[in-house]
C-alpha cells in the first residue's frame, strides 16, 4: 500500500488490523468478511470479542488461524433475566411482529439496545435482550491481511476508520449506521415527554 518504513509485522496494541474472517456457530456461517471487504479494527481497544482479540495478538500479515471461543470470552453467557414481556399495544401497527425479528429500543437511560422477538401472542410480545450469540461457542477462521499504525484520531476514538468513511466523522457503532431501520422504534419507545418535541406546524 505505501512505503511506510515502520510497517508493523505483528498484531499488537494500537495497530489497525485488516481481517478476513468467517464466524461459524454450530457449523453454520453466521458472519463473514472476505479479502475484498475486510473488517478493520483497532487492536487492544475491545473492538472485537476478547477471545478473538487475544488469539489475534502476535499474528503476522498473511497468517491464518482457526479459533474456538467459549461464551465467556465471546458474547457472554445467556441470561434468562434479560427477557421481557411487552404488551403488543406498545408496538406500532405497521411493524410486523414476528419471531426472530431484531429491533432497536431505547432503554431508560436513552441508550439504544437491540432485542430479538422470541414469542408473539394475541396481546403480548416477548423480547430477548441477550446478544443473539450469547451462550454460543464461536468458531472463527481468521486471516490477517494487513496492519498499519492507527492515526491520532483513531486512537482518540478507540476504533478504526475506513478510508472512504472520512466524511462521516463519528458514526461510531454499527447500529448508528442503520438509522433508517432504527428510528421508528427509537421514537416509539422513547420517553413520552420527548414526543412533545415533535412540532405540528
Ligand atoms: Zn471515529
Amino acid at each position: 500500500m505505501n512505503n511506510n518504513h515502520a510497517h508493523p509485522s505483528q498484531v499488537a496494541k494500537d495497530l489497525v488490523v485488516s481481517l478476513a474472517y468467517k464466524l461459524k456457530v454450530a457449523g453454520e456461517i453466521v458472519d463473514e468478511a472476505d479479502q475484498s471487504d475486510p473488517l478493520l479494527y483497532l487492536h487492544g481497544h475491545k473492538n472485537i470479542v476478547p477471545g478473538l482479540e487475544s488469539a489475534l495478538a502476535g499474528m503476522k500479515v498473511g497468517e491464518s488461524k482457526s479459533v474456538v471461543i467459549k461464551p465467556k470470552d465471546g458474547y457472554g453467557d445467556y441470561n434468562e433475566d434479560d427477557v421481557e414481556i411487552v404488551p403488543r399495544s406498545e408496538f406500532p401497527e405497521e411493524i410486523p411482529l414476528e419471531v426472530g425479528v431484531e429491533i432497536l429500543i431505547e432503554d431508560e437511560e436513552g441508550d439504544e439496545v437491540s432485542a430479538t422477538i422470541i414469542e408473539v401472542t394475541k396481546d403480548k410480545v416477548k423480547l430477548d435482550f441477550n446478544h443473539p450469540l450469547a451462550g454460543k461457542e464461536l468458531n472463527f477462521d481468521v486471516t490477517v491481511l494487513d496492519l498499519r499504525a492507527a492515526t491520532e484520531e483513531e486512537l482518540e476514538h478507540g476504533h478504526a476508520h475506513y478510508e472512504d468513511d472520512d466524511e462521516f466523522e463519528d458514526e461510531d457503532e454499527d447500529w448508528d449506521d442503520d438509522e433508517e431501520d432504527g428510528d421508528e422504534w427509537e421514537e416509539y419507545f422513547g420517553e413520552e415527554d420527548e414526543e412533545e418535541e415533535e412540532d405540528e406546524d
